[in-house]
């Protein structure tokens, strides 16, 4: 089979990018290829289902400025094409007053950034958003909301194939190899070879790995980071109208344990983070030699560990013991009790870390001479996905020449 463009990846990102230049180049045939039997199997048919603000995120980062552009562009999309999302609002609530300056900081990040309709809450005003949560100072983010992240992937793949009859996604094609051949790049897949002018890396995950097939030696590594969810009873579920987080530590990419409202009307409560010796172990006890010997070959990974031990170890109590789970949520919502934690799912974050052990914090986009490779894009990518794509369609107009 012969394409002008191959995205390896049917995660949000990759069909959103061909999305993009699908819409952009009508006359390019763009293949998009997976390596599961269906799209949105990893981190974006995973994740929290919310549409972030970009309040979390450095003015001036292209977190920050593809959050705040893509989540517009999400929200217009989906109103267009019938993907149900709601725009139910968010708090950000502080339990203690060691809290407060970190919460105030985050306002005044929000206010910079120009994030639409935020106010700091006391206590009562809290209550009359979220009647069951307890806090002494929340920050309200009206502009945040939920969306099916799946169902927007399927759409952006009919739209995709509805666009030019050479524009194809192929599950169960998972790369293996990539070779040049000239002016073509030979891709070498589970499925059959396949020729292409330009290649995008999509994988998420696995992103690190096809870089390097693609002879690109990325000075981070991808460690795999797995987040629990657990699932409210229907009683508990009715304390929880939208989402409700902590105030993160900023030292840290993971925004702590939330209750979060998802489309389909349950809430879950979740995730944590500890380190996954899978790339796609999605069960406590999964484990792959090869990514672990991976991982644990880096010096960044042990330079991660030592820095942050303290973290690393409340994190695994709160994946081990169920009793550690309920305080963060009881932290947020006192009314929920042992038996309202029913089993939920899990989903595997690809965090790109530097060499000096630390997590790279903003998205990451490096280019080769005829590729373009997405290296890190941790949440809120899901959210960010239109806007990624557009800017990639950019950078593939200039590069390629398209
Ligand atoms: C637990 C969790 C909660 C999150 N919550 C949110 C949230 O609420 N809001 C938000 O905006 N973001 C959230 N995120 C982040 C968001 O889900 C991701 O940033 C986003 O889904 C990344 O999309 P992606 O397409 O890069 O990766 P993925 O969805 O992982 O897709 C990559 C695809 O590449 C494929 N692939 C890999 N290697 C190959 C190969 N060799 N050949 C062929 N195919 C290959 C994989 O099978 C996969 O389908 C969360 C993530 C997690 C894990």
């Amino acid at each position: 089979m012969d394409c002008d463009v191959v995205i390896i990846g049917a995660g949000i990102v990759g069909l959103a990018t061909a999305y993009r230049l699908a819409a952009r180049f009508p006359g390019l045939a763009i293949g998009v290829l997976e390596k599961e039997q269906a799209i949105a199997s990893h981190q974006t048919g995973r994740n929290s289902g919310v549409i972030h603000s970009g309040i979390y995120y450095k003015p001036g980062s292209r977190k920050a400025e593809n959050c705040i552009k893509g989540r517009q562009q999400l929200v217009a999309f989906a109103g267009e094409q019938g993907v149900p999302y709601q725009l139910t609002g968010k708090l950000i609530v502080a339990t203690s007053p060691g809290q407060l300056p970190r919460l105030q900081r985050l306002f005044e990040n929000g206010k910079r950034l120009g994030i639409e309709g935020i106010r700091t809450l006391d206590s009562p005003l809290i209550h009359q958003i979220e009647p069951y949560c307890q806090g002494i100072a929340a920050v309200h983010v009206p502009c945040a909301g939920i969306i099916d992240y799946t169902r927007l992937a399927h759409t952006l793949a009919d739209r995709l194939c509805q666009t030019g009859r050479s524009n194809k996604v192929l599950t169960g094609h998972q790369v293996i190899g990539i070779e040049k051949d000239g002016f073509h790049k030979r891709v070498i897949t589970s499925g059959g070879l396949i020729s292409t002018r330009y290649l995008i890396n999509c994988a998420g995950l696995w992103s690190d790995l096809v870089a390097r097939m693609d002879g690109i030696r990325p000075a981070m590594r991808i460690i795999p980071f797995r987040g629990d969810y657990l699932r409210l009873s229907p009683q508990a579920a009715e304390k929880v109208r939208a989402l409700i987080y902590p105030v993160p530590d900023p030292d840290l990419p993971f925004l702590g344990v939330h209750l979060t409202r998802r489309i389909d009307g349950t809430v879950e409560a979740g995730p944590n983070a500890v380190f996954s010796f899978k790339r796609q172990g999605y069960s406590r006890t999964a484990f792959s030699w090869n990514d672990t010997k991976l991982a644990l070959a880096y010096l960044g990974t042990w330079r991660l560990f030592l820095r942050h031990w303290r973290y690393g170890i409340s994190e695994y109590a709160c994946a081990l013991s169920r009793k550690e789970f309920l305080r963060r949520v009881r932290r947020l919502v006192p009314a929920i009790g042992p038996d309202d934690l029913l089993p939920g799912g899990c989903g595997i974050r690809a965090q790109a870390l530097g060499r000096d052990g630390r997590p790279i914090d903003d998205f990451v986009i490096e280019r080769g001479r005829d590729s373009i490779h997405v290296l890190n894009a941790p949440s809120p990518a899901a959210t960010a996905c239109l806007a990624i794509g557009e800017h990639i369609c950019e950078l593939g107009a200039s590069l390629f020449s398209l």
